[in-house]
């Protein structure tokens, strides 16, 4: 039997969908790329944004087709859409055969058994308690190529900002014990993994018992063999000073954050129900890069919020300048069922959101040439993860986040270091990516 996955969305689906994976293969399933060779399709869909929901929408359809050659395929939608959807799925693309909502992926290949061995089609959606035993755990990575790995520490979210369908499709926040997230850090590691990226949609949030999310990294940061220690997404707003003080503290935590902030309008961040405004973001700016002078800082935007005047997004441009950031995810905002947001009037018209993303894209991509620019002659650490961007490279990630290409020395080949920390000193700075050279120690 053959699984086939496609995954949409954020780095939570990336993971589950991993997990997914590993369950099939447990229960004596195949892995393909290949969807005409599954004999079980399933689509790993994201809602967060208009375009998203559309799109994985449209990929069921398209994986439907499949069922014309051979009736017996299994096509099935887990994830976001799932559980917004549920069995409304059925009505909007006859023929899907199982829908299934992110907490209850552990029985998912029973239900594909149960779907299998009867007429007609299942949806299984709702939320679990979030006992220790309702977090999928990572299994060992597959081989040394994959050095890196994401934890889950806290499912769904609470925090309710009003343009977002996350808490209504991912369900109320539940915070895993930290010995639990230690024991399968320690696991991942003794696995050969260097690089944890620790998951939550607020993941600084994170609490249990008398531990917060500083104790957290504190403990992490003692597992031997841990090199890099990454988080995301963190909420402004519990950017607490334990937190940012872990940064330049902390041996393997990562000199970078993707810290979504929004928008650079007050009168905005307060609709948008974000609960902190600039004055509190640049605070944490500022505490951030002086516990970590290196850091380098990312956000999301959205532009086109309702109500969103000429002189907020303005604002949001300052903003932009302001911190200096080194990248950004950037939205057009779009309506999402049952959000508060959703029943003010989407005012900002099509062409004029557009304009904004266009303009939020200038800066932040001149930014970010700024950024590597200034990395050309300094001594960086890669992970590498694969082949480079030309023959004889390879490429990896800085402690930074930035990509770096470089041709490595004394004949070494991809296979010697994947997987492996190479020192690098950077020689260019390309569009996308930096160049380096290894250094002969
Ligand atoms: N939990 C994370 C991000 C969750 S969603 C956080 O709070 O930062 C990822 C990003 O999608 C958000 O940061 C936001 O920029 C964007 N987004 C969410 N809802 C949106 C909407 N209705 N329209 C446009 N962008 C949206
Ligand atoms: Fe959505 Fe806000 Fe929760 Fe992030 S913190 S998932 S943007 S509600």
């Amino acid at each position: 039997m053959k699984l086939y996955v496609k995954t949409f969305g954020c780095q939570m689906n990336v993971h589950d969908s991993r997990r997914i994976e590993e369950i099939f293969s447990a229960a004596g399933y195949s892995m393909t790329t290949d969807p005409r060779q599954a004999d079980v399709a399933l689509i790993n869909s994201c809602t967060v944004r208009e375009k998203a929901w559309h799109k994985a929408i449209s990929e069921t359809g398209r994986l439907r087709k499949l069922k014309r050659g051979r009736r017996d395929v299994i096509v099935g939608v887990v994830g976001c859409v799932a559980q917004q959807e549920g069995e409304r799925i059925f009505d909007l693309l006859p023929g899907v055969d199982i829908v299934v909502a992110p907490d209850h992926y552990g029985k998912l290949v029973e239900l594909v058994e149960e779907v299998r061995s009867r007429e007609g089609a299942l949806a299984l959606t709702g939320f679990d308690r979030g006992l220790p035993q309702d977090f999928l755990i990572a299994g060992p990575p597959p081989s040394r190529r994959e050095a890196t790995a994401f934890v889950t520490i806290m499912k769904g979210c609470q925090e309710r900002c009003a343009y977002c369908i996350v808490p209504t499709v991912r369900g109320p926040e539940r915070h895993r014990p930290i010995e639990d997230v230690e024991s399968e850090v320690r696991s991942l590691v003794s696995a050969g993994v260097v690089e944890v990226t620790l998951l939550g949609q607020k993941v600084n949030a994170y609490r249990r018992g008398e531990a917060g999310f500083a104790d957290l990294l504190r403990c992490l940061d003692s597992v031997e063999g841990l090199e890099r220690l990454r988080f995301t997404s963190p909420h402004p707003r519990h950017m607490t000073s334990d937190v940012t003080s872990s940064f330049g503290n902390l041996r393997s935590l990562c000199e970078s954050i993707h810290l979504p902030v929004q928008s650079g309008s007050n009168r905005i961040l307060s609709r948008m129900g974000r609960r902190y405004n600039v004055e509190d973001y640049l605070l944490v700016v500022a505490r951030l890069r002086e516990a970590c002078p290196s850091i380098g800082i990312s956000t999301d935007l959205i532009v086109g919020y309702p109500g969103e005047t000429k002189e907020d997004f303005e604002e949001t441009l300052a903003l932009i300048d302001r911190v200096g950031f080194c990248g950004a995810f950037s939205f057009k905002y779009s309506p999402r069922p049952g959000t508060k947001a959703a029943r003010l009037d989407d005012d900002v018209p099509a062409d004029e959101k557009a304009r904004r993303l266009d303009a939020v894209h200038d800066r932040i991509e001149s930014l970010e040439r700024q950024w590597r620019k200034s990395m050309v002659g300094a001594r960086l650490e890669i992970l590498v993860a694969s082949a480079g961007r030309l023959p004889g490279q390879v490429s990896g990630r800085a402690r930074n986040g930035q990509i770096v290409n470089f041709v490595p020395t004394d004949g070494k080949t991809i296979e010697d270091l994947v997987g492996h920390l190479v020192e690098v000193e950077v020689i260019a700075a390309h569009s996308h990516s930096l160049e380096g050279k290894s250094v002969i120690r």
